[in-house]
């Protein structure tokens, strides 16, 4: 007897606790008793042997390496940002994917500023990134280049509107706070407002 979910399981999304199923094909246990997907697919839960496992699917929604991605930024880690994939190739994705892209991005006088080409990320921005790899089914973005990078971002202080002042710094039109981030060619909300329509 098993059990199918219909929902489409992403890599790294819990599945189940230790204590209620081994984890089988496609899964992987973190340290606390957490069973999580290892891939993109289909999760089966076999009642009678107690085991969870994946069935991969290959969904035609998945992007491929070059497509183009916006997202917004949900999660930072020390040299990573997760961001959660809203367009591919500008066209609205429904399947709640996410992606991670390296933040040691910045530029050569953040370098000499700061020792380190980390760039700032916040939670809730506005990205642009090209996918280079799909490794172990995950999607890496890369937001090096000119186009790639932050799109519209929202005051870090404030929460109001930015704009740019110069090829790597916004300033906050409310506060006039000023910040130094990876701006994509095109930053701001205009650039944001015509992806928004034509994923529509
Ligand atoms: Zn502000």
């Amino acid at each position: 007897m098993s059990r199918e979910d219909n929902k489409l399981t992403l890599p790294g999304e819990r599945v189940a606790s230790i204590e209620e199923f081994e984890g089988g094909k496609n899964t992987y246990m973190t340290p606390d008793g957490t069973v999580r997907s290892a891939t993109v697919g289909t999760t089966v839960y076999d009642l009678k042997r107690r085991i969870v496992k994946i069935e991969q699917k290959n969904s035609p929604m998945l992007p491929k390496v070059g497509d183009i991605i916006v997202g917004y930024v949900e999660m930072m880690f020390s040299s990573m940002v997760s961001i959660k994939v809203l367009y591919i190739n500008d066209k609205w994705s429904e399947a709640g994917f996410s992606a991670i892209a390296s933040a040691r991005i910045g530029s050569r006088a953040d370098v000499e500023r700061r020792g380190d080409r980390r760039a700032t990320f916040h939670n809730g921005d506005i990205v642009r990134g090209r996918v280079i790899s799909l490794l172990n089914s995950t999607i890496h973005l890369t937001l090096t280049e000119k186009e790639y990078g932050l799109l519209y971002a929202l005051c870090f202080i404030c929460g109001g509107d930015t704009v740019r002042t110069s090829e790597s710094t916004i300033k906050c039109v409310e506060c006039g706070a000023f910040e130094n981030r990876k701006l994509a060619h095109d930053y701001g909300k205009e650039s944001f407002r015509l992806v928004l329509k034509a994923g529509k």
